[in-house]
C-alpha cells in the first residue's frame, strides 16, 4: 500500500526536476511524431503537462505519404495555429530534388539522418531493417559511414542530423570500438563545418556519452530528440543524463532560426 504515495513522490520530484532544467535551459524535444496513438491533442496535451516544448516533425520522401509540395503545404497547413514548432524530416537523399526550395523553408526546421541510402549495387538499404543489410567488412561499413555522413551534411540542407552514429543491429554491440575517435572527430568536423546541430536521441541512446564530450569540446550544437513511434513518449531520460554529465548549457544547445513558439 505505500507503493502509491512513493510513486507519487518520484513523479513531483521528475517534475521538479525538468521544471530546475526548464528555468535555465530551453527544454525541447525537436523529434516528435504524431504516430500510432499519439495523436495532436495527446501530443498538446502531453506537452502541457511536461512542460517540454515540442517540434512535430512530418516524414518527407520517397516511400513516404509526404512526396512533393503540396503534400508537404496540405500537412503545414493542417498544425496551422498549433503550439508547436514544425519540422521536415527528410527521408533518404532523393528529398533534395522532391521539394523545392520555398517549400522546405516554409519549415521551422528540417532534419535528416544517414539510416537511408542506395549502395555500390544501386540497393536502397534502411539500416534499421536487419534484412537490408549486410556487413561482410565492419572497418569499411563504417568508413563508408562515416563518408556517407560527410556528404550528407556538406551537401543536404538540414539544421540537425538526428539518429547519429546510429549503427545496424549486427554491430551494435562494438559501437564504442567501431566509433573510433577518428571517426567521431570526423562527423563532428562535418556537423561544426556546415552548421547542422547533432541530435541527442533519446530512444536508441546515442551518440555515446563519449562521443558528445568529443563534439561539445570542438564546439558542436545539440538537439534533443525522441522519435517516437507511437504515444510511449518517454521523459528525455537520456537527453537529460548526457546534459548533466556533460555539462551542457543553453549555449550548446540548437535554436531554429524562427523563434520558439
Ligand atoms: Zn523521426
Amino acid at each position: 500500500m505505500k507503493t502509491i504515495p512513493i510513486i507519487l513522490c518520484l513523479i513531483f520530484l521528475r517534475t521538479l526536476g525538468i521544471a530546475q532544467v526548464k528555468a535555465d535551459f530551453p527544454l525541447v524535444d525537436y523529434h516528435v511524431h504524431l504516430k500510432g496513438d499519439f495523436t495532436y491533442e495527446k501530443a498538446v496535451e502531453h506537452s502541457k503537462k511536461t512542460g517540454i516544448k515540442y517540434g512535430i516533425a512530418v516524414n518527407c520522401g520517397m516511400g513516404f505519404p509526404t512526396q512533393n509540395d503540396s503534400a508537404a503545404l496540405a500537412w503545414l497547413d493542417s498544425m496551422k495555429g498549433s503550439p508547436f514548432m514544425l519540422a521536415m524530416q527528410a527521408e533518404g537523399r532523393e528529398w533534395v530534388k522532391m521539394f523545392s526550395p520555398a517549400v522546405i523553408a516554409k519549415f521551422d526546421y528540417v532534419f535528416t539522418d544517414a539510416m537511408t541510402y542506395t549502395d555500390a549495387n544501386g540497393k536502397r538499404v534502411r539500416l534499421w531493417i536487419k534484412e537490408e543489410v549486410s556487413v561482410p567488412d565492419k572497418q569499411k561499413f563504417m568508413d563508408d559511414l562515416v563518408n556517407r555522413i560527410g556528404k550528407i551534411l556538406s551537401t543536404e540542407p538540414v539544421n540537425i542530423y538526428v539518429n547519429p552514429t546510429f549503427l545496424p543491429e549486427c554491430i551494435a554491440h562494438e559501437y564504442d570500438k567501431l566509433w573510433t575517435r577518428e571517426r567521431m572527430l570526423k562527423v563532428i568536423e562535418f556537423a561544426v563545418k556546415n552548421h547542422v546541430a547533432i541530435e541527442i536521441n533519446n530512444r536508441y541512446r546515442i551518440p555515446s556519452e563519449r562521443f558528445i564530450v568529443l563534439a561539445k569540446k570542438h564546439g558542436a550544437k545539440f538537439a534533443f530528440g525522441t522519435n517516437n513511434t507511437d504515444s510511449n513518449m518517454g521523459d528525455l531520460d537520456y537527453c537529460l543524463l548526457m546534459k548533466k554529465k556533460v555539462g551542457l548549457t543553453a549555449s550548446d544547445m540548437f535554436a531554429p532560426k524562427k523563434k520558439l513558439k
